[in-house]
C-alpha cells in the first residue's frame, strides 16, 4: 500500500516537472485517476510483484519490458485522451498501457509483434474485466488500418523513422506519441497530423525504450 502510494506521488512530481520544462498545464487529472484505478501488479510476473509499484520498468519475458509508471502518466497525458477517443496502442507488452487507456476512452485497439505476450496480455485484460478493447498480434509499423483513422495512437517501442502508416491512420488533429530513435538515443516525440498529410512535430525528453521489430524491417532501406 505504501510502495503504491509512494509511486502515485514520484509519478504525478515527475511529470508535471516534465510538463513545467515543456511549457504544458498541470497533468490531467483523469489520468492519474486512471494510474491509480490499474492494478499494476497484475501486469508483472509473479517473481517481480514485490516491485510492481516501483517507479521503473520491469521484465515481462520475451527481453520485453513493462513500461516505468511515469512514462506510462506522461505518455497518455501527451496523447490528450477524451471519453469517445478510438486510440491505437503499438506494443502491447504486458498490457497495462491498454488498461489505463481504457479506462480514459471508447475503445482501446493494440497489437503486439511477441504472439505469446499478446495472447496473455489480452487473458489478463479479459480476466480483469476490461471490455473495451481489441488485441491482435502483428507489425504494429502497419497500423490496424481496418479501424483507422484513430483519435490517438501510442507507440511503446522506438522507431527509428516515424512509420507512415501510422500517420496515414491519425484523424487531422489528432496525435501519434512515440520514441523516436535508436537504442541509447532515442527522444520522446509527440506529432499532431495537419493536414494533406503534413504534421508537427515536438519533442519531449530523451527517452530509453525497446527497439520496435517486425517484418516491416525488411522492406526498410
Ligand atoms: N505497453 C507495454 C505495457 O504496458 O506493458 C510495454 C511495451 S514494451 C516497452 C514494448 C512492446 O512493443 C514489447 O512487448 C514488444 O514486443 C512490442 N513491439 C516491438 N515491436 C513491435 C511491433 N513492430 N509491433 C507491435 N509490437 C511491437
Amino acid at each position: 500500500m505504501r510502495a503504491r502510494r509512494q509511486m502515485l506521488q514520484e509519478i504525478q512530481r515527475e511529470v508535471e516537472i516534465t510538463q513545467r520544462w515543456i511549457g504544458k498545464g498541470a497533468l490531467d487529472e483523469r489520468v492519474m485517476e486512471a494510474i491509480k484505478a490499474v492494478p499494476r501488479y497484475e501486469f508483472v510476473p509473479d517473481e517481480l510483484r514485490p516491485y510492481a509499484y516501483d517507479n521503473g520498468p520491469l521484465a515481462i519475458g520475451h527481453g520485453q519490458t513493462i513500461s516505468q509508471p511515469y512514462i506510462v502518466a506522461l505518455m497518455t497525458d501527451l496523447l490528450g485522451p477524451t471519453p469517445n477517443d478510438i486510440i491505437l496502442e503499438v506494443g502491447t507488452g504486458s498490457g497495462y498501457q491498454a488498461a489505463v487507456l481504457s479506462k480514459l476512452v471508447k475503445k482501446v485497439y493494440t497489437i503486439e509483434v511477441v504472439e505469446e505476450l499478446a495472447q496473455q496480455a489480452a487473458a489478463r485484460l479479459q480476466r480483469l474485466g476490461y471490455t473495451n478493447f481489441e488485441a491482435r498480434v502483428g507489425d504494429g509499423y502497419f497500423g490496424w488500418p481496418e479501424q483507422a483513422p484513430f483519435d490517438g495512437i501510442i507507440v511503446t517501442a522506438a522507431a527509428p523513422s516515424i512509420p507512415a502508416p501510422l500517420i496515414e491512420q491519425l484523424k487531422v488533429g489528432a496525435r501519434l506519441v512515440l520514441p523516436l530513435g535508436v537504442v541509447f538515443n532515442q527522444e520522446l516525440m509527440v506529432i499532431e497530423k495537419k493536414e494533406n498529410n503534413e504534421i508537427d512535430t515536438r519533442s519531449v525528453l530523451r527517452v530509453s525504450f525497446v527497439p520496435l521489430t517486425g517484418e516491416h524491417q525488411e522492406h526498410s532501406p
